[in-house]
C-alpha cells in the first residue's frame, strides 16, 4: 500500500517551522503495511490543495492531510478536498451536533464558523475528534482512501489512531513490525561494511543512519500476519546482534544513558562527573532519563584550571606538566568525580571544543574522556570533526560509551 502525505498550513513554509505530523504518520502507516512514497507541504489554498490530492490519487491508494481543518478563513482544506473529489461541501448533521454539545460543555455557544468544521464533501464521512472540535474527513474511493486530519498533533494523533489506524490495518492485508538497533562507538561506513549483506533478508527493509548518538539500524520486516513478521523481526535481528556483539548497545527508545543507567542499577552502583569541555552537557544527558537520581550522584563543572584542581582534585602539577587536555588530566578528573561526589564511578571529560584554540599539537576535536571506577582508571584519546557543538554532543556520547563497556567488562 502506497500513501502519499500532505501538510497544509502556510506556517509550515515559513523557517522554524516543522512537519512532525507527517513523520509521525510515516511510522505509523509502516506498521500498518503502508509505505509513505511522498510528502508535500502546502500553503492554506484550496486550489493548490486541491491540485495535490487529484495527483496523489493517481499514484496512492492513501492520500492523508493534515491541518487547515479549523474554523477561521485560512482553513481551506475541506474546500480543497471537495474540489479534488468534485463533491460539493454539505453540512454533517451529526457532527454539526457534536460540536455544539462540545462547546456547550465548556460554556460556550458554537458560531457558525464554529459549525461549518461540520462540513464535508457530499458522500464522505466526518471522522470525530476526540480531542478537540474540528471533525475529520473520510472519503473512499473504491480502494483508496483520502482523509484529512486535524494540524495539531495531539488531535491529529487521536484521530489517527482512533478511525484511520483500524480502517489501514484492515486493508493492508500485511503485517509490519519495526525495529531500531543503536550502535556505539562505530563509524557508519564500518558498521554498513559489516553487516550490508543482512540488509536483503527476506521481506526485510534496513536503512542505517547516523546519529551524534551513535548509528542506527532501523529493520522493518513484513509478514502475511504478525507472527511472521514477528518471527522474520526476530531472526534478523539475532543476526545482526552476532555480527555488532559489544557495538550493539540497545534498541528503540533506549539511550547510552538508559542503558549505562540499567546497567548501574542492576549492580547498585552510581556514578558522577567531571566536566571541562562540555561543562554539564554530560550530566545533562544523564539525567535525562527518569530515575536517574537512583543511579546518578551528581556533577562538576570545572572549566578554569584552578577549578580543576579546588573542585575535582585534579593536581596543579599534572596541569602544568601535560596541559588541562591531556591523558594525565582526563584520568585525574574522573578520580575526583568519583572521590569528591562519592560515586563507584567518575567520568572525566577535556578536549579542544573550537574553533578557536587549537594548537599543532592539541587540535580542535582532541578530546580525553577518561573513566575511574573501583579497580582504578584510564583515559581514551579522541580525535572528532565538526564544530564545537558537534565536539561537544560527540564527547558526550564517547564518555557515556566508556562507561557501558567498562560496566560490562569489569562492573
Ligand atoms: P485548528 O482547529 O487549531 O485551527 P487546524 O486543523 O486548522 O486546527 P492548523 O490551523 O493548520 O490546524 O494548525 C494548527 C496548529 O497545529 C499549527 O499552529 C501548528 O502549531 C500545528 N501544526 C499544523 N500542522 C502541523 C504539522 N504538519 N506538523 C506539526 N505541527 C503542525
Ligand atoms: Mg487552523
Amino acid at each position: 500500500v502506497d500513501a502519499h502525505l500532505i501538510a497544509v498550513g502556510s506556517e509550515l513554509l515559513q523557517p522554524g517551522y516543522r512537519d512532525t505530523n507527517s513523520a509521525w504518520l510515516s511510522e505509523r502507516l509502516a506498521r500498518v503495511g503502508a509505505t509513505v512514497r511522498q510528502v508535500t507541504l502546502v500553503g492554506d489554498d484550496a486550489d493548490r490543495i486541491a491540485d495535490l490530492v487529484r495527483r496523489s490519487l493517481d499514484r496512492a491508494s492513501v492520500v492523508l492531510l493534515t491541518g487547515g481543518l479549523g474554523p477561521t478563513a485560512d482553513d481551506r482544506t475541506r474546500e480543497g478536498v471537495a474540489r479534488a473529489l468534485g463533491a460539493p461541501l454539505e453540512i454533517d448533521d451529526a457532527a454539526a451536533s457534536e460540536i455544539s454539545a462540545f462547546l456547550r460543555r465548556r460554556g460556550r455557544e458554537a458560531t457558525p464558523e464554529q459549525i461549518a468544521q461540520a462540513l464535508r464533501p457530499a458522500g464522505a464521512e466526518t471522522m470525530r475528534n476526540p480531542v478537540g472540535t474540528a471533525p475529520g474527513i473520510l472519503a473512499r474511493q473504491g480502494e483508496r482512501v483520502v482523509a484529512a486530519l486535524p494540524g495539531v498533533p495531539a488531535e491529529m494523533r487521536a484521530m489517527f489512531l482512533e478511525s484511520l489506524e483500524p480502517l489501514l490495518r484492515g486493508r493492508s492485508g500485511r503485517a509490519v513490525r519495526r525495529r531500531i538497533l543503536k550502535i556505539a562507538g562505530r563509524t557508519e561506513s564500518s558498521v554498513d561494511g559489516q553487516v550490508s549483506d543482512l540488509y536483503r533478508a527476506e521481506g526485510a527493509e534496513v536503512t542505517i543512519l547516523a546519529k551524534t548518538s551513535g548509528i542506527q539500524l532501523v529493520l522493518n520486516v513484513e509478514g502475511r500476519d504478525d507472527a511472521e513478521a514477528a518471527r522474520r523481526l526476530e531472526s534478523l535481528e539475532r543476526a545482526f546482534a552476532a555480527r555488532l556483539g559489544a557495538d550493539l548497545f540497545g534498541r528503540d527508545d533506549d539511550t547510552l544513558a538508559s542503558v549505562v543507567g540499567c546497567a548501574l542499577v542492576a549492580a547498585g552502583q552510581t556514578v558522577a562527573t567531571a566536566e571541562s569541555c562540555t561543562a554539564g552537557l554530560l550530566a545533562a544527558a544523564i539525567t535525562e532519563t527518569p530515575g536517574s537520581s537512583e543511579w546518578f550522584r551528581g556533577g562538576l563543572v570545572a572549566y578554569a584550571n584552578d577549578l580543576k584542581s579546588t573542585l575535582a582534585c585534579v593536581r596543579d602539577a599534572t596541569i602544568a606538566a601535560h596541559g588541562a587536555v591531556s591523558e594525565e588530566v582526563a584520568e585525574e578528573l574522573a578520580q575526583g568525580a568519583r572521590t569528591r561526589c562519592a560515586a563507584t564511578w567518575g567520568l572525566g571529560v577535556t578536549g579542544v571544543a573550537g574553533p578557536g584554540g587549537g594548537t599543532e599539537s592539541k587540535p580542535v576535536g582532541l578530546v580525553w574522556v577518561g573513566v575511574a571506577g573501583p579497580r582504578g582508571s584510564r583515559a581514551i584519546r579522541h580525535r572528532l570533526g565538526g564544530d564545537r557543538e558537534l565536539i561537544r554532543a560527540r564527547s558526550v556520547t564517547l564518555a557515556l560509551d566508556l562507561l557501558r563497556r567498562e560496566l560490562r567488562d569489569r562492573g
